[in-house]
């Protein structure tokens, strides 16, 4: 693949001294994957050409870190488009090429880095998710973009274009530095190939590049989402976990609340980003905790719930409640704990509570055991005596469930009659929305869900219920937090 950059800034071969490489030699330098050349086809006081010629190794991909996932057919691994094509591997190359230029430095002119030149860029060739896509990316950061598509046949137009294009960028005027940040980040951005491992490290840098400019960039969560992506398959596979998109909105989910993210269990597991081959089944135990391979990587709803349940056991409660309780997961966990006494679960469904009492086996269960714990059928936007006098109530996931003008009778059965000591709540962040690359702006993660607010939503809410039931107030995060975003659920807790 082949990167040239071109200037008509006078004198134009200031352009080898930015990049530190002399327009009279042909210099070649080891990089990720294989080797990067560097030469000049022009270099004239008029008119200067850098071109970056990358030159991968395709059975040297395969080997090593380098390697392909080879989830794909048996060849996948040899016949692919990789060592064409430009990705984080020509990301990885132009930072170790130019570096230098990239961080602004330039020993022998050091004013030159921060003069803006009129620059011709040219990418063969790039891969991107529709011919749109370079446009949106360049044209907000004031270039000029041309595409060249090319057939995907020439004897056989009516095959249509091939998915891979010629990029040509164009800037009256812009700093170098700046031109190298965008191509660094964004060009893995349009190519979303996640099956190759470049290094975390070189991950970290793609993202600190974009500190300047990416927040005020209208696709940020598009460029964003793909890069979480992208460094979530490396870098926190359980991130990667909750980004697979595919679980969100899926009719095929339907049936099973409470919501998409939880729905891992029994599933497949996410291939390690080194593995290669069909990902293993993965059994969890039965708090889908840890896995026969000792991984301790949790789904978003695992992890919430253990992290509720551990709450609640610190609080030494003997009477628990579980509002919306579903297929009881977090009973599950409350059973473990012995010193809580007695454990009743209610849901409106009654399809949900008979699928606990089976999870639970609660007709298998011994007789002590058993008088630990009963289901209910109840709604919690009705007054109830059966949830008097318990310590501690649980809502999981569940306020989103309910029309939002509903949540004032919910409040005053929960926080008005029950009155438990303690009230843990939890629901969806929609600030963490956007990096959920299938859903898009305004939509929710579940097809059940009436609303899904910001963590300042959330925040009024919960200050007001505390408020006017005289409850203390504490709200966390919970999951993996995301700088700007924050994490993917919150909890409120109230204890009077
Ligand atoms: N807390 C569970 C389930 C969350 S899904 C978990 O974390 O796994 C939301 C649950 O709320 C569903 O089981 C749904 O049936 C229940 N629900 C919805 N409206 C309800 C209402 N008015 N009263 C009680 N439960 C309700």
């Amino acid at each position: 693949m082949l990167l040239t950059i071109s200037t008509t800034y006078q004198p134009a071969t200031d352009l080898g001294y930015l990049l530190h490489k002399n327009p009279a030699r042909l210099q070649s330098i080891e990089v990720a994957g294989g080797q990067a050349h560097v030469f000049y086809p022009e270099a004239t006081a008029e008119r200067c050409t850098a071109a970056l010629l990358l030159d991968l190794d395709p059975v040297g991909l395969v080997r090593g870190k380098g390697g392909a996932s080879g989830e794909g057919f048996a060849l996948e691994q040899y016949v692919n488009d990789r060592p064409y094509v430009a990705s984080s591997f020509l990301s990885a190359a132009l930072s170790k090429a130019y570096g230098t230029a990239m961080n602004g430095t330039c020993k022998d002119k050091p004013d030159l880095p921060a003069q803006t030149l009129p620059l011709a860029v040219k990418v063969a060739v790039v891969s991107a998710p529709g011919p749109d896509w370079p446009r949106r990316l360049f044209e907000p950061l004031g270039y000029e973009v041309e595409i060249e598509t090319t057939p995907l046949d020439p004897t056989v137009p009516e095959w249509g274009d091939s998915r891979y294009y010629t990029l040509h960028l164009r800037h009256e005027g812009l700093r170098l530095q700046d031109v190298l940040t965008h191509l660094y980040v964004l060009l893995p951005v349009l190519d979303n190939d996640k099956h190759y491992y470049i290094g975390e490290h070189e991950a970290e840098k793609l993202l600190h590049r974009g500190g300047d400019w990416l927040p005020q960039h209208p696709e940020r969560g598009f460029i964003t989402r793909r890069y979480l992506r992208y460094l979530a398959a490396y870098v926190n596979p359980t991130l990667e976990r909750l980004m697979e998109g595919d679980e969100i909105n899926d009719p095929a989910n339907e049936t099973s609340p409470p919501d998409p993210l939880s729905r891992r269990e029994g599933a497949p597991a996410m291939p390690d980003a080194e593995s290669s081959g069909s990902p293993s089944p993965r059994e969890r135990g039965p708090g889908g905790e840890v896995n026969a391979e000792g991984d301790q990587r949790l789904s978003l709803h695992d992890q919430r719930l253990q992290q509720v349940a551990h709450e609640i056991y610190q609080l030494a409660p003997k009477r628990v409640l579980d509002l919306g309780c579903g297929e009881g997961k977090l009973l599950r966990l409350l059973l473990r704990q012995p010193k809580i006494e007695y454990i009743l679960g209610m849901d409106v469904s009654h399809q949900a509570l008979a699928r606990a009492a089976q999870r639970l086996h609660l007709d298998e269960m011994p007789p002590r055991q058993r008088t630990r714990i009963d289901l209910i059928q109840g709604s919690l936007l009705y007054r109830d005596e059966r949830l008097a006098g318990f310590d501690v109530a649980a809502l999981v996931e569940v306020i989103e469930h309910l029309d939002e003008n509903r949540l004032a009778a919910l409040e005053a059965v929960v926080f008005g009659q029950a009155r438990p000591a303690h009230v843990f709540v939890t629901s969806p962040n929609a600030d963490y929305n956007q990096l959920f690359e299938k859903l898009n702006a305004g939509e929710f993660r579940h097809d059940d869900h009436r609303f899904e607010w910001s963590r300042a939503e959330f925040a009024a809410w919960a200050a007001g219920v505390a408020e006017r039931h005289g409850y203390q107030l504490r709200l966390e995060s919970m999951g993996e937090e995301v700088e700007g975003v924050g994490a993917p659920s919150q909890m409120a807790v109230f204890g009077v």
